[in-house]
């Protein structure tokens, strides 16, 4: 009897959706999708499908609650900082729709077992990096998972759809099947609503019996040729790569760009030279100074944090000053015009701190914003919601077509863009073995930075066991197994490598055993 209450109550919550072309409730019941990243896209997308009826949800994010995401994650209230997001979301979403069944990891994506990717039916990306974000594609790749990647930077955003190879999911050609409608469309038009079009018609056919002629016998023959000979080949060379699979993640990101840990701790060999770099300075003197990082949920350290900062700003302000004016100079200046360069260099460097700006600082934050979150989480859950139906053999609508959108909130404008496949992608080509890695170094960096860089960026090697050379001029750059080229305090710059610069880092020994990376393409950025 209460099973019978259920399924009315149930079909009740979802009668309006069963209303639209195609659909088939069931398919969403039974239907398993996981969300990566419960930040401000991974709030809303749960909802949706928790609103929807989903069967199950899986959520994973590795996070802690903090204040400052309470202006967009819905699923989030004051009293929850400190508590894990995929926790908390599992606890709200059952409030609203007891009837799902939602597992959630308090857990990095590259530790859950396979066997959890392998229940989801579709994979929802609603990360804010790029290295979770190509491990996520990596692996939705190899389980052969479509994924739909989504982020946003302030007023801006984007979507992509991500169907690997022998997915089994058709992937429709959206531009074509409009082109059929509008021809059929043109059928249906009479001389009598579009009289010019019509003359414009019978003007063109005699042009084009002109053209006819000198096709047929010229043109013709040759393409004729062509399509020939493409299809012979076209079902086992180009059809899946061009009919059944999209572009991956990493195909757009082919250099992912330096770590921001790089760059401040690039930051930290020379002077602080902006307002960033200050606050970079005050986190690590105050580790000095008090043994630990400084914790930005406590006042006290916040205040002590703040001080350090602040005096750096000023020991900044007053660099500048004396190096813009000489001191024979100074002497000559009235007690006006100095405290009017003064003022001119505090409009530069900006005013005092305040407590949220050195929490972006040092948390590397990006602009966010709820309206922009809410537009781009919600196209990610519409364009999952297809592929669900479609991993289940059903249709009520292709993937978009082309497989990327960009929405610029600033004009109200959403861009598809046409992206491409990359022979040479390292996660969907054909090659393997090898990484591209961009590390930033200073002016006066050595050999041995380049480890120390490779180890920030989450690529620990040991120096004893791989070979650095240029791979245009071969020249050895450091080999452990020769004394003479083993030296890691020669400076990159009299080895004459340039800011740009591309060097090669390739295993040997046991490295070259045992490492799945074969070949390291590293981009030298010089700060
Ligand atoms: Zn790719």
């Amino acid at each position: 009897m209460t099973e019978k209450i259920e399924d009315i109550v149930k079909s009740r919550m979802y009668a309006r959706q069963q209303l639209i072309d195609g659909w088939d409730q069931d398919v969403i019941s039974n239907g398993c999708m996981m969300i990566v990243g419960v930040g401000a896209l991974g709030c809303e997308i749960a909802k949706d499908f928790t609103l929807m009826g989903i069967g199950k949800l899986i959520l994973i994010d590795l996070d802690t609650i903090e204040t400052s995401n309470l202006s967009r994650q819905m699923l989030f209230r004051p009293g929850d900082e400190g508590r894990p997001k995929a926790e908390v979301a599992a606890e709200r979403l059952k409030d609203m729709n007891p009837y799902v069944n939602i597992d959630f990891y308090f857990e990095k994506l590259q530790k859950l077992p396979m066997s959890v990717y392998e229940e989801s039916d579709v994979v929802i990306a609603a990360l804010d990096n790029f290295n979770a974000r190509l491990d996520l594609n990596k692996i939705c790749l190899r389980m052969k998972k479509p994924m739909v990647e989504g982020g946003t930077v302030g007023f801006e955003g984007h979507v992509q759809i991500v169907i690997p190879e022998d997915s089994g999911i058709a992937y429709k050609k959206r531009d074509r099947e409009i082109e059929n409608l509008v021809e059929a469309r043109l059928w249906d038009i009479t001389e009598m609503e579009f009289p010019e079009y019509f003359k414009a018609e019978a003007r063109i056919e005699e042009l084009e019996e002109e053209i006819e002629r000198i096709k047929e016998k010229k043109i013709n023959p040759v393409i004729k040729k062509f399509r020939k000979e493409i299809e012979m080949v076209f079902d086992w060379k180009y059809a899946p790569e061009i009919l059944d699979q999209t572009p991956c993640y990493r195909c757009l990101v082919p250099i992912p760009p330096a770590d921001d840990k790089l760059v401040a701790a690039c930051t930290l060999k020379g002077l602080p030279r902006n307002r960033n770099h200050c606050v970079i300075k005050a986190e690590v003197e105050f580790e000095k100074k008090y043994g630990h990082k400084p914790d930005l949920n406590l006042n006290d350290e916040v205040l002590k944090l703040k001080e350090i900062a602040q005096g750096e700003l000023e020991k900044l302000r007053e660099r500048v000053f004396n190096e813009n004016v000489a001191e024979e100079e100074r002497e000559s200046l009235t007690e006006k015009e100095i405290a009017d360069w003064k003022a001119n260099i505090n409009d530069t460097f900006g005013s005092d701190y305040k407590f949220e700006e050195m929490e972006n600082i040092l948390g590397n934050k990006i602009a966010a914003i709820q309206t922009v979150s809410s537009i781009i989480s919600s196209i990610e859950s519409q364009e999952a919601l297809k592929l669900l139906f479609r991993v289940n053999g059903r249709n009520i609508g292709a993937p978009m077509e082309p497989p990327y959108v960009n929405y610029n909130g600033v004009y109200g404008q959403f861009d598809h863009l046409h992206i491409l496949k990359r022979d040479d992608c390292l996660a969907c080509g054909e090659i393997e073995g090898e990484e591209n890695v961009q590390i930033v170094v200073p002016f006066d960096a050595d050999v041995g930075y380049i480890f120390k860089a490779m180890e920030i960026s989450e690529h620990k090697l040991d120096p004893e066991l791989w070979m650095i050379t240029n791979p245009m001029t071969k020249e050895i750059y450091w080999n452990p197994y020769m004394p003479s080229l083993k030296d890691p305090n020669i400076k990159l710059s009299s080895l004459k490598i340039k800011s740009n610069d591309i060097v090669t880092l390739s295993p040997l020994g046991k490295a070259l055993a045992e490492s799945e990376i074969k070949k390291y393409n590293v981009i030298i950025a010089f700060m």
